[in-house]
């Protein structure tokens, strides 16, 4: 058998490639990338020559292309999967080749590295001992209200991924779901040369955004409900259940 290596690539500097990135895509027999041009400029900037075959394996076409790629595999292939940016699956296709290899019994290993998700949890200084990672925030009103309030109780540090353009929204979302008070860091461009980590409460962030709207890449980082916030709300469930049980 070969193997599948899933591979980290950098988020925004081209240095925080690994050794094992570079080695990986001069041996690889195989490279299955989100964007085939995205992977040879990535290559160019790293001045390696990739030698294997390059094929195109993004969301839509990611079921039907995991068994063509898991068939080079048990001929003995190393595929190796690369997304655009970052780690592959997190919020970017190597799902479907990942669940289908372990079906198939085939071996499957990681090439870690750079991932926007432990990034911005590193450089918000919001507790990182217990944290969730909540992906894309939604992007249509009503299930992004949903979600969100489905959050209100959450005591982990949570961590969104965003789009500048919707930006604005989603701050306002997030002081109606959250409250002014809690503190919050937006990151945006991370390990780029506009990097920067805007920390503070909810309200604070919303209005450096009025101010000073953020342009590139975005991962919004909220701390979790205190103890004191959970155990209001609680009670505040436990007294309309007791009433409704009065009631009966
Ligand atoms: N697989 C990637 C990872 O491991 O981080 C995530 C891919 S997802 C399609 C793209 C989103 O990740 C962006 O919209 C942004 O929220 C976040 N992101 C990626 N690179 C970033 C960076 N350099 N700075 C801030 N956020 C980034």
């Amino acid at each position: 058998h070969g193997c599948v290596v899933l591979a980290a690539t950098p988020i925004g500097n081209t240095g925080d490639a690994s050794l094992r990135l570079i080695a990986l895509l001069q041996q690889a027999d195989i490279v299955a990338a989100e964007d085939t041009r995205r992977l040879y400029d990535l290559a160019r900037r790293l001045g390696v020559h990739v030698n294997g075959r390059v094929v195109a394996n993004h969301d839509h076409n990611e079921r039907q292309k995991a068994d063509s790629l898991l068939d080079e595999v048990e001929g003995g292939a190393t595929v190796l999967l690369v997304s655009d940016a970052g780690m592959p699956t997190i919020n970017d296709p190597g799902l479907a080749i990942v669940r289908r290899a372990i079906e198939r019994g085939l071996p499957v290993t990681c090439a870690p590295g750079p991932s926007a998700v432990l990034d911005a949890l590193a450089l918000a200084g919001l507790p990182t001992d217990r944290f969730c990672y909540e992906g894309f925030v939604p992007r249509k009103a009503s299930d992004r209200e949903q979600r969100l309030r489905s959050l209100h109780n959450e005591m982990r540090t949570m961590v969104f991924y965003e789009a500048p353009h919707r930006i604005d929204e989603t701050m306002d979302a997030l002081l109606a779901a959250f409250g002014p008070d809690r503190q919050m860091a937006l990151c945006r461009e991370l390990t780029k040369d506009y990097e920067q980590v805007r920390r503070g409460t909810i309200r604070q962030v919303r209005q450096s955004v009025v101010d000073d709207p953020p342009r590139g890449e975005i991962v919004l980082v909220i701390a979790g409900a205190s103890t004191e916030e959970v155990n209001e709300a609680s009670a505040e469930v436990l007294t309309d259940e007791q009433l409704a049980h009065l009631a009966q």
